[in-house]
């Protein structure tokens, strides 16, 4: 294992002998030329009787996990089996690690030699992820998701939190790879396996028999693939059966960026979902004319710098998946620049780039005219926050309610009672996104939320820059033009709590885009730039900055409310953090595997304020 358990990823090196790749470092081949697939079928697919299991599903998951992801051979060939074998009910998660991924052309040469998975392999090659150290959740079918853990195995899996139904063991020669074979690696497949788990690998070396048998697993030598005599199989204790996936209804409240994320979520996954909004789909912080989906990149590998670049990362898979924006009103995935206001950033900025942990695909140094130490983010984009919230509200299991929920209370059989000024109405469960609103509901009061005061000015685009395609970052941002109208803002006040625009907040807004861009300014109109619009709202964010995702606790006993979730205080950071919020959210109901490291998930859960507290009484 590595020292440094979020080192940047070095990238395979392949060499190919006759169309096989094979990894120098290793001296070993990913796959069999002439019997790849069919060693897959006979060693991991039979070997945990996919065939079977996948056929007797019903309206349930099936969690297989691998260690050696490589070329994606296992997962293309277990995503055919099960879309071929499973009912349209089921739905199937394949988690893998591996420490030395293939570049997206390497892993294009590798799929060449499967014409039968084809259609599979063009759709992993389109989510194929940015080589980051961490968790990447990808989409490859509507009934198929992906969770590819980048870095060591042993590392990954012990930050990993799921139930595993089948487990792959495919790393290269235990001779040659020991760390994949490790006791401290069988001891995390003992804690992630579900009751009863499978497990399949090619080698029936003793060691890894030994191991396995030592982590708790009954291993049996069966007759291997072609020249190898014997491989292993095995399962945990228990018996295994499926889980059912998630249904019943949910009631998402709020219509901001955090709700419309989280509805859409639960919606995919299988919940019947009811919005209810009090007054209207991004009406609050959501409803700016534009923000940027950007991040702000850093060296430093904290779990939240980790949820910064993976959320941005997942905030762009989303787009991408439903294909947004679509109209130009909507936005543009433009990129974004990012200038250094001060010597602090400029030096963050440097650092960053020199850390290895942002592969020049997603970050590059911008080249003049733009100043020293700017930033490039390629895929960052400029979106019209109330059309992706529409656009993610419009799903057939999703029902939108104007009203204002005053009180929740929790029911004697474990549901939940909304009362709003429309009645009352049960639901299974329940996601308050109503940003610092939350605090209102009975037992929420403790939540260290604060409001930030932050106005925008809409300037009309002028001939010069209605054609401008960049969006900048400095202290503050600039867009360019969505429906003719630039956005410039936004103001920063903690201590102002009127909701009424001011001209002296334009005033300010302009006059630091005169400092930061003069150009831009100028060509905007200079002292005669036309001022078309304004609007107030006001960012929600806790007092460590990072949002609170994840269940209520009870503030005596700290335990988890069941059934009741928070999705709060993305500050001015919703764009790029809410997709994997819901993504979070929706794994945590449901019993999915969770999308992020277990650091990330304890640094967003609403319990740890309380957590914190208790300690410093304890300590004091
Ligand atoms: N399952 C793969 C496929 O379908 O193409 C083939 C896996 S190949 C035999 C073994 C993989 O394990 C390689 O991709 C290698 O980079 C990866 N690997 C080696 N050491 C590792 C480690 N310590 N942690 C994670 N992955 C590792």
């Amino acid at each position: 294992m590595h020292d440094d358990p979020h080192a940047p990823i070095r990238p395979a090196t392949l060499s190919w002998e006759q169309g096989t790749p094979l990894a120098p470092a290793f001296d070993d081949p990913y796959f069999s030329r002439d019997h790849g697939v069919a060693e897959t079928r006979h060693v991991f697919l039979d070997g945990n009787q996919l065939p079977q299991r996948f056929a007797a599903l019903r309206r349930e998951r099936f969690v297989i996990a691998e260690t050696g992801f490589g070329t994606g051979l296992n997962l293309l060939s277990a995503a055919a089996l099960f879309l071929a074998t499973a009912p349209a009910e089921a739905e199937l998660h394949f988690i893998s690690t591996e420490a030395f991924p293939l570049r997206p052309q390497d892993l294009v040469a590798a799929h060449h030699h499967w014409p039968q998975f084809a259609e599979l392999a063009a759709a992993l090659q389109a989510v194929y992820p940015a080589l980051t150290s961490g968790f990447h959740v990808l989409t490859l079918h509507p009934r198929i998701r992906v969770t590819l853990l980048l870095g060591d195995a042993c590392q990954r899996l012990s930050e990993l939190d799921a139930e595993v139904d089948a487990w792959f063991l495919d790393g290269f020669a235990p001779a040659r790879n020991p760390d994949m074979w490790s006791a401290a690696l069988f001891a995390q497949l003992q804690r992630l396996s579900a009751p009863g788990a499978s497990l399949a690998t090619f080698t029936a070396a003793g060691f890894v028999r030994r191991g396995l048998i030592e982590a708790g697993f009954a291993t049996t030598r069966v007759p291997g693939f072609g020249r190898k005599r014997e491989m292993l199989v095995g399962h945990a204790s228990g018996l295994w059966q499926p889980r059912p996936r998630p249904q019943g209804r949910v009631a998402v409240i709020g219509a901001g960026l955090a709700g419309a994320t989280s509805a859409r979520a639960l919606a995919e996954a299988g919940y019947q979902v009811t919005v209810l909004e009090a007054v209207g789909v991004a009406s609050q912080a959501s409803g700016n004319h534009a923000g940027l989906l950007y991040t702000t990149p850093s060296a430093h590998p904290t779990a939240q710098n980790r949820f910064y670049q993976s959320s941005y990362l997942h905030a762009l898979s989303w787009l991408q998946r439903h294909d947004f924006p679509r109209q130009p009103g909507d936005g543009r995935r433009c990129g974004v620049y990012q200038l250094a206001p001060d010597a602090r950033h400029a030096r963050k900025h440097a650092e960053a780039l020199a850390s290895g942990r942002w592969p020049d695909t997603l970050l590059g140094a911008a080249p003049p005219p733009w100043p020293a130490h700017s930033l490039w983010l390629p895929h960052g984009a400029v979106i019209h926050p109330p059309a992706w919230c529409r656009q993610l509200l419009a799903h057939a299991a999703i029902e939108l309610q104007q009203c204002s929920v005053h009180a929740i209370d929790a029911r004697a059989d474990g549901r939940w009672a909304l009362h709003s000024d429309h009645g009352c109405h049960e639901f299974d469960q329940v996601v308050i996104a109503t940003a610092a609103a939350a605090r209102q509901l009975v037992g929420l009061d403790w939540l260290p939320l604060r409001e930030i005061r932050g106005q925008t000015t809409l300037c009309r685009a002028t001939a010069a820059s209605s054609d401008w395609t960049d969006a900048v970052c400095h202290s503050s941002y600039l867009t360019p033009a969505l429906d003719g109208l630039h956005c410039v803002g936004a103001t920063f006040d903690l201590h102002r709590h009127d909701a009424q625009p001011t001209p002296d907040d334009d005033a300010r807004n302009l006059a630091a885009l005169q400092q930061h861009l003069p150009d831009a300014w100028q060509q905007l109109g200079g002292e005669q730039i036309v001022v078309a619009g304004q609007r107030v709202a006001f960012r929600c964010q806790s007092s460590d900055f990072l949002p609170l995702v994840g269940p209520v606790p009870h503030p005596d006993t700290l335990a988890p409310q069941p059934g009741l979730f928070l999705n709060v205080a993305h500050g001015s950071r919703g764009l790029s953090g809410t997709p994997l919020a819901a993504d979070l959210l929706v794994a945590q109901m449901s019993g999915a595997p969770l999308p992020s490291d277990r650091a990330i998930v304890a640094a967003l859960a609403p319990v740890r304020f309380l957590l914190r507290q208790q300690r410093r009484a304890d300590e004091g």
